[in-house]
């Protein structure tokens, strides 16, 4: 074997400062949920609702700049380990993208061989009734988050599974940031579950209307996805933001995913929706935020929370609990 170390070199140096400059300039890139667009969207809404809250007197009113802007919160141990494990992270992800066994386009080839269906950018017949573009684009949307249901579910009740899971629910304060502190096992989960679900919904409209179908979208993403993604980030931030008591019980609103960080033992595994509330309703998993925002203690057990200090214990502890789970079968 030929081993050319100046190749190496170059070919490293080059990968790091790809990856990692496309981590730090993502609020630049248009189809990145970091784009500057959806941070200020984010703040705009928080100060919105706060600015409601504040003119009806609410509790709500005292939290916006202690927690929305606090250093308390940004420069927290925990929220600084979030940083790093979206840097971390984002290099573990490339390689496993560009290494051999996870490779996106093999995979989607591979897929389409075995299924005969076009999982991800199915090319739309210009000839698609729009009646059956729309109902595409909803119920893509509806069973895409049905899968995300599943999927987190699954993170949840499979013990296993729970061992990577334990990463996210580790964080001890919630920034943006938080929603990448996801172990690259549980993003594959994540990805894949869902997509076997939107597979099987393009595979029925293929074969339905005889050709490619694809679904509307807005910003590089699906339409109404965009619409969720202006208040996604608030989903991770310390301002509670909920949609009334009515719609609560139909939508995730971000105090509900603030309730899912919850360490209190009531709260465990609950609202694992991301969208629509149906499913926890369903599953009897949903629990509704009050209006006035609850002082809750976030993250995991206490005993648990020196296991989470360091990046690779982020990276690995999951692992050696699974070997552990697998052999003893332990909690
Ligand atoms: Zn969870
Ligand atoms: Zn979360």
């Amino acid at each position: 074997m030929n081993f050319d170390l100046t190749q190496i070199i170059h070919d490293g140096t080059y990968f790091l400062i790809s990856v990692l400059g496309k981590a730090v300039f993502a609020p630049l890139i248009r189809d990145s949920e970091l784009y500057w667009f959806y941070w200020l969207s984010a703040f705009l809404i928080a100060w919105g609702f706060w600015r409601i809250c504040l003119l009806n007197f609410s509790p709500n009113a005292l939290g916006f700049r202690e927690n929305f802007l606090s250093k308390k919160i940004w420069l927290h141990p925990s929220a600084i380990r979030d940083y790093k494990f979206y840097l971390v992270n984002s290099l573990i992800m490339a390689w496993l993208f560009n290494s051999m066994w996870l490779d996106p386009i093999a995979i989607k080839s591979f897929l389409n061989e075995v299924s005969n269906v076009s999982l991800v950018d199915a090319p739309a017949s210009k000839d698609t009734h729009v009646i059956v573009k729309i109902a595409y684009t909803l119920l893509f949307f509806v069973v895409y988050d049905f899968g995300r249901f599943v999927a987190h579910s699954l993170l949840h009740d499979v013990e296993l599974l729970w061992k990577f899971h334990q990463v996210h629910h580790s964080a001890e304060v919630l920034t943006p940031f938080t929603a990448y502190r996801v172990h690259a096992v549980d993003l594959a989960i994540m990805a894949w579950v869902p997509m076997i679900f939107t597979a099987t919904l393009t595979w029925i409209f293929e074969q339905g209307s005889g050709s490619g179908i694809g679904f509307y979208m807005f910003m590089g993403f699906h339409v109404i996805i965009w619409f969720f993604n202006l208040i996604d980030h608030l989903r991770h931030w310390h301002v509670w933001v909920t949609y009334g008591p009515v719609l609560n019980k139909w939508f995730i609103s971000p105090a509900h995913h603030q309730l899912h960080h919850s360490a209190d033992p009531r709260h465990w595994g609950c609202n694992r929706g991301y969208e629509l509330a149906i499913w926890d309703r369903w599953y009897g998993t949903l629990v509704l935020p009050d209006e006035n925002p609850p002082a809750l203690t976030l993250g995991l057990h206490e005993i648990d929370k020196e296991k989470w200090k360091f990046q690779w214990q982020l990276q690995l502890q999951p692992f050696i609990d699974a070997i552990k789970c697998i052999r003893f079968g332990n909690k």
